[in-house]
């Protein structure tokens, strides 16, 4: 388990990460690890490369700064509501990475076309309905299309995904990004087939049983 200052460093390196790999531009998305007391979360509209740990907030599940002198990120009450719906998450990032936020201008769930988006998402991932940036009715939209799931569309905006820590959550940002992209490829190649409900739920649940080390 790490602890808070360990934490803050995570973030921020996660960050700078997911703007060097294109899934974030400028002081875009947000990203946050949950704490005992809340979450701890990146502020608003500050340079990833410039962040210190300090420079991130900290907040109740309420959305109260408990500690910090930055003003939040403006989606805090969005990934607020994630982690008072799911007690099983313990990050949230939100990125605006260049296919899957095409996808969600679509407003329909992202199609499960691989084996590998079966194992990883499950299936199709949901799409969330359109709301103004940083509302009240955002964070509802979305954790509620999240529901149980990984990952989830934000309509004519970008993409959010959930994990058990943020280094999980971010590498859903990076397959979301790839199974976006090959949504668009076999799409402009002429179509395809997306895997079923019943595909994808028997392929994830055999590959659990049969892949990695045990
Ligand atoms: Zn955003």
């Amino acid at each position: 388990m790490m602890n808070e200052s360990e934490l803050r460093k995570e973030i921020i390196r996660t960050a700078l990460d997911m703007h060097t790999g294109g899934l974030v531009q400028g002081t875009g998305g947000n990203f946050s690890v949950r704490c005992a007391e809340g979450f701890i979360i990146t502020p608003s509209g500050m340079d990833y490369a410039l962040l210190e740990p300090e420079d991130l907030p900290k907040l109740s599940l309420d959305c109260t700064v408990i500690e910090g002198r930055r003003t939040p990120s403006v989606e805090s009450a969005l990934h607020a509501a994630v982690y008072r719906r799911r007690p099983d998450v313990n990050a949230v990032a939100h990125t605006h990475s260049l296919y899957a936020t095409a996808a969600s201008a679509l407003r329909a769930p992202l199609p499960c076309l691989t084996d590998n988006q079966a194992v990883m998402f499950g299936g199709d991932v949901s799409a969330a309905p359109h709301a103004p940036i940083g509302t009240p009715e955002l964070a509802e939209n979305v954790s509620r299309a999240l529901a149980g799931g990984a990952a989830v569309l934000m309509a004519n905006h970008g993409a959010l995904c959930v994990g058990r820590d943020l280094r999980q959550a971010a590498e859903r940002c990076r397959m979301l990004e790839i199974f976006a992209k090959i949504f668009f490829t076999a799409s402009s190649a002429g179509g395809w087939t997306a895997l079923s409900g019943e595909e994808a739920a028997k392929e994830a649940a055999d590959i659990a049983a049969r892949y990695g080390q045990k």
